[in-house]
Formats: structure tokens, C-alpha cells, sequence
């Protein structure tokens, strides 16, 4: 069978570990995964959406496996843009199984939830953006708590528990290599793009340990990250720093806002009047500021911001 291999955009980043650009929306280099490969065994980390699992199974082809051969799948956490494809892929490939934070267990082996919450809010795109959100059967998929280690693809990986970004979030570290794949816990930075970005959608947002996860990962001292959204950091200190400056920022202003009464659609536009002259000063390219809304939306940027001062620091909102 003729194999489309310009859906697949793929980059060997080590030996035995590529990058899958997954063309998410038409856009490379926003939505990635990764796969790793040794000791016959091969292991995706975030599948990605499940729209965007004929390119990923494509991506594997095109590096010269077969994906039925695909053992591990290994979601940072259990948002659709990085482990929506879960269900679907255990379903076609007989040996993989799955490995995920125990909060996050629950959305992938019945999607119901998920499905409901994502079409209230995604409404006739749903299909579209996110294809088919199948469940993974119970005794396809295996719990993870920070502090356990896997031998993985002829890897060694400590799974160290990361929230704040999400309560169900992980990061892979490899050790002995010094790559550490991060999902999305350090940030939005794409390719070419000088500028960080704070992913921070409801529910779950937590300033406090989210900053307790930056110091977990600065303490790894990893080489180099792996972002889900986009791409390798090698400058990781001066990175985390920037992303941990611009999340409590931004929660300062949009408390501000909240404080002086504005609502949602007005906080919205005040925070893209505050934030997007940051982004031109690094690029005038309009289409850059497009891939950063695509990666992660002004919307519920502030909708998970709002929802986390409502929920965990209501004192806050009384005006001084
Ligand atoms: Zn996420």
C-alpha cells in the first residue's frame, strides 16, 4: 500500500529517541510527540490527538517501524492534545500498553467525561480538532506515581509527579542521557520563537505547585528539555526561570482585573493588550502569534487563571 509520508514530519533528536512534528490544525511544530526506541521495544511519549493518529502512525513508519510493534505509551498527562489518540492506538496495536499518573488513569479508561466537557466547549469542531476519544480498557493500562522507574525502549525513565499545568502530570526523565520530556509543565516555546508562554487551562491550575515543579525539574538538572509544545530547551535554567517569572505574572494582572470587577470577555482583551506587544517585540511574523494561540489560547488562558483564584485563594479577590 502506497504510505503518505508527507504527513509525517520526523527528526532524530538522539540515538534510539525522534520527534514527531503531528500536523495539528495544518501547522508543523506545534503539537509533538516523541518515540523512543531499544531492546525491541518502542514507546510513544503523548500520542498526541486522536485526529492526528494517522500522521503519528505514518511518523513511525517513516523512521522504519512497524507501529504494531509499539509497546509503551506514555502520556505526560491526559489532555486531548497529548493523549486524545490513547484509545484508538491500544485498540490497533496489540502489544501497547499504557502508562499514566494515577489522577489521570480515570479519563483515559472512560473518555464519557471528557468527551462531554470537550464538546461543550468545542461544539462542531470537536471532531475536527480532536478525531475519536476512544477509551483504553483497565488491563491495558498500568498507574504511575512520581518516584517510579521504568525500563523503557532500553531506557531507564524516573517518572517524577509534576502538577500544576495538570493534576494528572508527569515528566520522563532519562537519566543517563539527560533529555527530560516535560509535556507541558515547562511552557509553550516554538521553534524559532524567542518567547515563552504559560499553558494555563482550567480545571486544575495551581500556581503554588506548579512553581514547586519548576524547582523539581530545575533539580533534575537535565540537559535538555523535550516540550510537547515545541520542541528541545537547552538553555534550562534560564528558561524555567522565564516561564516561572511570566505564570505568577500573569496570575498578578489577571487577579488585578478580577479584583477591579472586569469580566471574563474583559480580562480576555486586556490580557492580550498586555501580553501581545511582548510577543511582536520578538517576532513580527503574524503568523507566529497565530501558532501560539493554536499551542494555547488566550481564552483559556484566562478562564484557568480566574478559575484558580475563585477556587483556591477567594480571600484574594476582596479589594484591598
Ligand atoms: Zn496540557
Amino acid at each position: 500500500m502506497e504510505e503518505d509520508f508527507s504527513l509525517a514530519k520526523v527528526t532524530q533528536i538522539s540515538p534510539g529517541a525522534w520527534q514527531i512534528s503531528l500536523p495539528f490544525l495544518g501547522e508543523h511544530e506545534i503539537v509533538g510527540s516523541y518515540l523512543l526506541a531499544g531492546g525491541n521495544e518502542l514507546a510513544i511519549i503523548d500520542p498526541g490527538p486522536g485526529s492526528m493518529l494517522e500522521p503519528l502512525l505514518a511518523s513511525i513508519r517513516a523512521v522504519g517501524f512497524d507501529p504494531q510493534e509499539v509497546t509503551h505509551i506514555l502520556p505526560t498527562h491526559v489532555h486531548l492534545d497529548h493523549a486524545g489518540a490513547t484509545g484508538s492506538l491500544v485498540r490497533q496495536l496489540p502489544r501497547a500498553q499504557v502508562y499514566v499518573h494515577s489522577k489521570g488513569a480515570p479519563h483515559l479508561t472512560d473518555t464519557t467525561k471528557v468527551v462531554a466537557s470537550a464538546s461543550r466547549i468545542y461544539g462542531d469542531h470537536m471532531h475536527m480538532l480532536w478525531g475519536d476519544i476512544e477509551s483504553t480498557p483497565a488491563e491495558r493500562l498500568h498507574t504511575l506515581e512520581g518516584g517510579d522507574v521504568l525500563q523503557v525502549a532500553g531506557r531507564r525513565l524516573e517518572v517524577h509527579y509534576t502538577p500544576g499545568h495538570a493534576i494528572h502530570h508527569v515528566v520522563f526523565f532519562d537519566a543517563h542521557s539527560g533529555e527530560l520530556f516535560v509535556g507541558d509543565v515547562a511552557g509553550v516555546k516554538l521553534p524559532g520563537v524567542d518567547y515563552v508562554r504559560p499553558p494555563t487551562p482550567p480545571p486544575d491550575l495551581d500556581l503554588e505547585a506548579w512553581s514547586d515543579s519548576i524547582t523539581l525539574i530545575r533539580s533534575l538538572r537535565p540537559d535538555i528539555l523535550y516540550l510537547g509544545h515545541f520542541g528541545a530547551i537547552k538553555e534550562v535554567p534560564q528558561h524555567l526561570g522565564i516561564l516561572r517569572e511570566k505564570l505568577l505574572a500573569w496570575g498578578d494582572f489577571i487577579l488585578e482585573t478580577m479584583r477591579s470587577g472586569k469580566n471574563e470577555a474583559e480580562i480576555i482583551a486586556l490580557v492580550i493588550e498586555k501580553t501581545q506587544p511582548e510577543l511582536q517585540r520578538v517576532t513580527r511574523d503574524a503568523h507566529a502569534l497565530q501558532r501560539y494561540e493554536i499551542a494555547s489560547n488566550y481564552a483559556m488562558t484566562v478562564q484557568g487563571y480566574m478559575r484558580y483564584w475563585r477556587k483556591k485563594h477567594p480571600e484574594r479577590l476582596q479589594a484591598p
